[in-house]
């Protein structure tokens, strides 16, 4: 028997072994571990890809989010930033779309439907938008390896505006529904299409006018200093 027949007797009607090592090296630079079988990645690299869509890539945590998500809501309360017809046309849009999904394919559909069930409010998906945006683009740029990692946290943050939920692994153990990483990725690639714009032009008007306002404390200190009270 040639080695083509052994080797088809062997593999016919078998899952394939995608864990078995291939032998070649990791394509990330500075890697010399061995590739997962079918993927230029290692097991570490290929598992991060997988959650960030970038092999070196980390997703942001919700505490280095949160300051930029205050400050978006603050923005829009007292800066009246808020009622600003662009604004509310975005929060109103977001809400349609988790309302209806019409014709959206199933695997996008039924987070449409848990956001809208989990009572997601146009504000609350909107500020988790501008959140992503702002740390982007006010804060720590270099935080998002590259554009794939940053669509991937904004597709992310605004999932999870009502938790993903749990589920009973086959052992009886309650663990967290993970989120695809190449899921996330369309979702925030669909967001930044629709907001990203709006998103940058805010975060803009915002370092405005606390620049402002800067300017104006430092105005009273400076007239306070040389004349004393
Ligand atoms: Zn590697």
């Amino acid at each position: 028997m040639d080695y083509a027949t052994r080797r088809a007797a062997r593999l016919t009607g078998r899952a394939p072994r995608v864990d078995k090592h291939e032998g070649h090296e990791c394509a990330v630079d500075g890697c010399s571990r061995t590739c997962r079988a079918m993927s230029r990645y290692c097991l570490r690299h290929a598992s991060a890809f997988y959650r960030t869509r970038n092999p070196t890539g980390r997703l942001p945590r919700v505490q280095e989010i949160n300051p930029y998500r205050d400050r978006a809501a603050y923005a829009l309360d007292v800066y009246g930033l808020g009622e600003h017809p662009a604004i509310v046309a975005a929060e109103q849009t977001l809400e349609r779309m988790i309302a209806s999904p019409g014709a959206v394919p199933e695997r996008y559909a039924k987070h449409w439907r848990r956001l809208n069930e989990g009572g997601a409010t146009g504000r609350g998906m909107l500020l988790n938008i501008l959140a992503v945006y702002g740390l982007r683009y006010v804060g720590v740029r270099d935080v998002f390896t590259d554009d794939a990692v940053h669509f991937t946290c904004l597709g992310s943050r605004w999932l999870r505006t009502v938790p993903l939920g749990w589920y009973r692994t086959s052992g009886g153990k309650l663990e967290q529904v993970r989120l695809p990483g190449l899921l996330a990725e369309e979702v925030g690639r669909a967001l930044a299409s629709k907001i990203g714009g709006l998103a940058i032009l805010f975060w803009n008007r915002v370092e405005q006018i606390d620049a402002e306002r800067a300017a104006e404390a430092m105005t009273i200190r400076e007239a306070l200093e040389r004349n004393p009270l």
